[in-house]
């Protein structure tokens, strides 16, 4: 298939375009690299020992997407790029809003226009909000507290709707856990801009030196040991999802949501103890208190992406921290 790949030099799109590529896939990448860096290119081309296409553009252009569409032959559309965030949201609800929800907006009208019906959407655990039970499945209750899960759940209905009016269209919402780690070659990775936000990353950039400890955010919480728990799932696990969820709407038609998670979730401290372990580094800490909007736990069943499309993540924790460490050491460059 020809697949076009939006965000796709971001964390999630770079791995899938290489998993993608490797499953003998042909893709065309799109980024206006708000949130990358052109350097990724290199790398794919390194590991893939092919140079990928790639269009440095806005999805917000929907004549450029629409040319895309119509001159690369693409058959499906795996939608990554937007803004990822939740404390940023808060604070700049508009640019989210703009961005995720206008560009998923320009990019269904372009699909629309070009005739191009399949689509996986880059969603997220967040949709659903604060867990009233767990795990989360499919049916579990949304309501996102922050604007970019708000952003994530107006595009799902928005898409829903689509299939409503149409059943020419596939659609898969996955929604994503907690996605860490790094390709084994380390040539691609999370690279946040500035003081990482999320734990693997963080994590990382202390135990490479760039940081001198980790803010633990409650030990407080009623889990095993007082210590936030989350779905950590590694990134290839997760590409690798993507491909069968491709085969799976193949033979599918209509509106999908399905959870990328584990099923397993993990504390920070248990986070912490597997990265000194994958590293044989010491990952200084402190407790401070909680960080607002934080759930205790949060974790996926798994179980209707293993029963519809055959997938689930294989990849264990230590795997998860040894190709973020990988990552790190062959790529650290100084902390703002
Ligand atoms: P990322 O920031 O690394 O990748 C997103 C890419 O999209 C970046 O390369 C960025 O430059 C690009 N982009 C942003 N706005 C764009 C626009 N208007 N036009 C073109 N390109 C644009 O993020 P990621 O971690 O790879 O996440 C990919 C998707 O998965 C996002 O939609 C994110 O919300 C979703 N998601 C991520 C996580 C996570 O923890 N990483 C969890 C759940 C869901
Ligand atoms: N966390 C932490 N210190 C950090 C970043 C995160 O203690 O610097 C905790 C956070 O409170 C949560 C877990 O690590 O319990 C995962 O946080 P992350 O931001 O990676 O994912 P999310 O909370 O968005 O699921």
């Amino acid at each position: 298939m020809n697949i076009l790949l939006t965000g796709g030099a971001g964390y999630i799109g770079s791995h899938t375009a290489v998993v993608l590529t490797q499953a003998n896939h042909e893709v065309v990448l799109l980024d206006n690299f708000y949130n990358s860096h052109k350097r990724v290119l290199g790398q794919l081309q390194k590991i893939l020992g092919k140079n990928l296409h790639c269009v440095d553009g806005d999805v917000r252009n929907t004549t450029l997407i629409t040319k895309i569409l119509q001159d690369c032959k693409i058959d499906a559309v795996i939608h990554f790029a937007g803004l990822k965030a939740v404390g940023e949201s808060v604070q700049n609800p508009i640019e989210y809003y703009a961005n995720n929800v206008q560009g998923a907006i320009s990019l269904l009208e372009a699909m629309k226009f070009a005739n191009v019906k399949t689509l996986l959407f880059s969603s997220s655990a967040t949709v659903y909000g604060d867990p009233q039970y767990l795990p989360i499945d499919e049916n579990h209750p949304t309501g996102p507290t922050n604007p970019y899960g708000k952003s994530k759940l107006h595009i799902e209905e928005m898409l829903k709707d689509l299939t409503n009016s149409d059943n020419e269209w596939k659609i898969a919402c996955l929604r994503y856990f907690n996605p860490v780690g790094a390709h084994e070659s380390g040539l691609i990775g999370e690279n946040p801009a500035g003081i990482p936000n999320n734990l693997l990353p963080y994590i990382a950039q202390v135990a490479g030196g760039m940081r001198s400890d980790l803010a633990v955010f409650g030990d407080d919480y009623p889990t095993i040991d007082g210590t936030g728990i989350r779905d950590y799932i590694h990134v290839m696990d997760l590409a690798e999802g993507h491909v069968k969820a491709l085969e799976f709407l193949e033979v599918n038609n209509g509106w999908h949501a399905l959870n990328l998670g584990t099923g397993r979730g993990y504390s920070v401290f248990e986070v912490i103890e597997a990265f000194e372990k994958a590293s044989a580094r010491k990952v200084p800490y402190h407790v401070v208190s909680r960080r607002l909007g934080d759930v205790s736990e949060c974790y996926a069943t798994p179980q209707k992406a293993k029963v519809v499309m055959s997938w689930s993540a294989t990849r264990s924790l230590h795997e998860m921290c040894l190709s973020a460490w990988d990552f790190q050491r062959l790529n650290s460059v100084a902390a703002p």
